[in-house]
């Protein structure tokens, strides 16, 4: 099947659909010139970047000025990037009705950029920075990056702490909310995008199979092979020529 023809089949999936869900990885925002920096090919096999300890929640309470000057790189500079073709086309389709709900694995905000609302972030998010003692501070991640930029440590307003941002750090819970809506997303749908993921890091890699235990049906759009090809009703490799043709049919 041509790219032109998937994208076809796939909008007539998607309109049939009752209750049609995404669940995107790094190969969305890789379009958008961002790099997989929590995935296998991304910063970890980056020799200029420790990036084990950037994220690393232990070694953050030590000393959070390390992920502050790493991240300087990678995350208080998202302001300059642009949603791609599959975050606008996603929130299109969301527009229309045709999505109910889109999970991420992505801690970049392009979604949101890209227009879309109902936006379920499973490994956290930078949007929010708040204080590790303080309950209720909350700061904004434009307010955040400011303080970054000038090469500064966004700090409590009330204890002078040191923020940290709302991402997941490795060895941290996983937000608990997001984590049920997500659950219960793709056990309500009856159809799943699977897009720019390899479906191999938990929780996301058990998403799609709730919605299969559930009678219902995922199509996969990913340049790398992933678990449940076989499973899944459709695949295709080039993500962003997809969703360049559905972005024409829309
Ligand atoms: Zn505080």
């Amino acid at each position: 099947m041509g790219k032109n023809e998937f994208a076809v089949v796939l909008m007539e999936k998607i309109s049939a659909a009752r209750h049609c869900v995404a669940l995107t990885g790094a190969g969305v925002s890789t379009l958008s010139g961002i790099r997989d920096f929590r995935g296998k090919n991304g910063l970890y096999n980056d020799g200029s970047l420790d990036a084990e300890k950037i994220f690393d929640i232990n070694y953050f309470y030590e000393d959070p000025s390390f992920y502050y000057k790493a991240a300087a790189s990678f995350i208080y500079n998202l302001d300059e990037k642009k949603p791609s073709i599959v975050h606008t086309v996603l929130a299109k389709l969301e527009a229309g009705g045709l999505l109910k709900s889109l999970t991420t694995q992505n801690i970049d905000l392009l979604h949101q950029k890209g227009g879309s609302r109902r936006v379920i972030e499973i490994h956290g998010s930078p949007s929010i920075h708040y204080c590790l003692r303080c309950a209720g501070v909350r700061v904004s991640f434009e307010e955040a990056a400011a303080k970054v930029k000038a090469g500064e440590l966004p700090r409590c307003p009330q204890c002078n702490r040191v923020l940290k941002p709302a991402i997941t750090f490795f060895g941290e819970s996983l937000p608990v909310d997001a984590l049920r809506e997500a659950t219960a997303e793709a056990q309500k749908a009856d159809l799943m995008l699977v897009l720019g993921t390899s479906l191999t890091v938990q929780p996301a890699a058990s998403l799609p199979e709730y919605t299969l235990r559930n009678g219902g049906e995922i199509i996969i759009v990913n340049n790398m092979p992933t678990p449940l090809d076989r499973r899944a009703l459709l695949h295709f490799d080039e993500l962003g020529e997809v969703f360049e043709g559905l972005g024409k049919i829309l």
